[in-house]
Order: structure tokens, then C-alpha cells, then sequence
């Protein structure tokens, strides 16, 4: 399977290593034809990008497609979290407007909307840890509020499943499928596993192979994904980046 675009690239802007140029000239190095930056969504209290950041972003990338329009496709991106249990996620209407993928998934150091939402979503699961009972209401609550979202917004995709909270990957794949919404096998995270991928598989969903870079060197860096994929024999026509012929 021949990947032709890395949809999940961290820069400067958030806390990656590289400017989004860096990370362009790296993906050409690799021979790929898109790439997304997606920085984390402005919730983030770390290193979000809030409308400012975006607006800066959008200029600079437009003035890049410019530039490198033989070479390369760049798209504007936010990862996006997940705040609340009804799915809410921390990217506006108008944030919306700037950008042309979202890609949304669980992350600590998110601000929750409510603090009720703080107690199910972060409380509850570092409770869990500890607790078998909890757990599996967590898994519960995580996989309808990413559900939620899935039916709220049209999201891309679903960014690392199962990595920094337990999901119920059927139920899951059963939504996002509905949706057009892919699940990222992640190659720095590790997640989807294979035993998930083989289960969304199940489910009809489309995928989306990520190196999810921090660093330009580490742009389409696909290894461990790519191998899952082929261990799940996962046709490259269910896999959205991917070259189809
Ligand atoms: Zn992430
Ligand atoms: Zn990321």
C-alpha cells in the first residue's frame, strides 16, 4: 500500500519541532502529494491554537500552496478535542471557517465545558485505572461522546481511537462508517491496534494512516502503521490517503 498524503503533522504552532514549511519540504522529500497541519484545537490549554494563531496559519499555508503547487497539496488542519459529553468539541463556527479538515480526538489538558463533563471524562477514567467497575462505565461514556461529536460536526477524522481513552471501537466504527468519518491508525501512538482495526474493519469504516510528526523528520514516517494495515489485510480502497488505482 503506497500512502500518498500524511493527514496528522504537528508544527511550531502548537508544540512540534518544525514550521509548517519545514514540515512541507519534508513530506516532498518523502515523495508525498498532501499533507495536513493540525495543531491541537484552542481548548488545549498548553499549546492550542486559538483564531489568531489560525488566521496566521491559514495566510501562510495559501501562501505555500503558491509556492510548491508542482509538488504538494497543503491543507490547513486542527486536532481538535473532545470537552463535554455531548460531544461538544473546542473549534468554533468561525475557527471552522479557517480550516479544511478537522480531525478530532481525546486529550489530556483539555479544558472541559462544564464541570461536570471534567468529572465523567477526566476524573472517572484516571479513576478507572484502579476501578474495573468505573472502567466500564468510562468506556461507556467516552465512546457516546465521541459518538456525539461524530453526529454533531463533519469530522475528517478520529484521531488515535483508544490511545489516551478505553472506546468501544464496533460501536465506534458503527457511527463514524454512517458519517464518512475515518479512523486514524495512528503510527506514533500506536492506536488502532490491529485487533481494533480488524473490528472496525467489520464495521465498513474508512481508515486514515498517520505518522501524527512532532518533528519534520518524522513526516511521513508510516512504519508501524503500515504494518498493521497489512496484517489486517486492509485493502488500500479503505484507506483514505492511500493511492487507489
Ligand atoms: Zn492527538
Ligand atoms: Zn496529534
Amino acid at each position: 500500500m503506497k500512502i500518498i498524503g500524511d493527514y496528522h503533522t504537528h508544527t511550531i504552532y502548537s508544540h512540534g519541532k518544525g514550521t509548517i514549511e519545514d514540515n512541507v519540504k519534508a513530506a516532498i522529500e518523502k515523495g508525498l502529494k498532501e499533507i495536513v497541519i493540525s495543531d491541537h484545537g484552542p481548548g488545549h490549554v498548553f499549546y492550542g491554537v486559538n483564531y489568531k494563531k489560525l488566521q496566521k496559519m491559514r495566510k501562510e499555508i495559501d501562501e505555500l500552496n503558491k509556492k510548491y503547487k508542482d509538488k504538494i497539496k497543503i491543507y490547513l488542519g486542527v486536532e481538535a478535542n473532545i470537552i463535554s459529553v455531548d460531544g461538544d468539541i473546542d473549534v468554533t463556527e468561525k475557527e471552522m471557517k479557517l480550516i479544511d479538515k478537522l480531525l478530532v480526538g481525546f486529550h489530556n489538558g483539555a479544558l472541559p465545558k462544564s464541570f461536570r463533563d471534567f468529572n465523567e471524562l477526566y476524573i472517572k477514567n484516571k479513576l478507572s485505572k484502579l476501578n474495573h467497575k468505573l472502567k466500564e462505565e468510562c468506556r461507556k461514556t467516552n465512546t457516546q461522546a465521541m459518538i456525539n461529536a461524530i453526529n454533531k460536526y463533519k469530522i475528517d477524522i478520529i484521531t488515535h481511537p483508544g490511545a489516551k481513552v478505553d472506546i468501544d471501537t464496533r460501536e465506534l466504527a458503527k457511527a463514524a462508517s454512517k458519517k464518512g468519518t475515518a479512523l486514524e491508525i495512528n503510527a506514533s501512538h500506536r492506536f488502532l491496534t490491529l485487533e481494533y482495526v480488524k473490528i472496525a474493519m467489520e464495521e465498513g469504516v474508512m481508515f486514515s494512516i498517520d505518522s501524527d510528526a512532532h518533528k519534520p523528520e518524522d513526516v511521513g514516517r508510516f512504519d508501524w502503521a503500515l504494518n498493521v494495515a497489512k496484517e489486517a489485510n486492509l485493502p488500500p480502497s479503505r484507506v483514505i490517503n492511500a493511492q487507489h488505482d
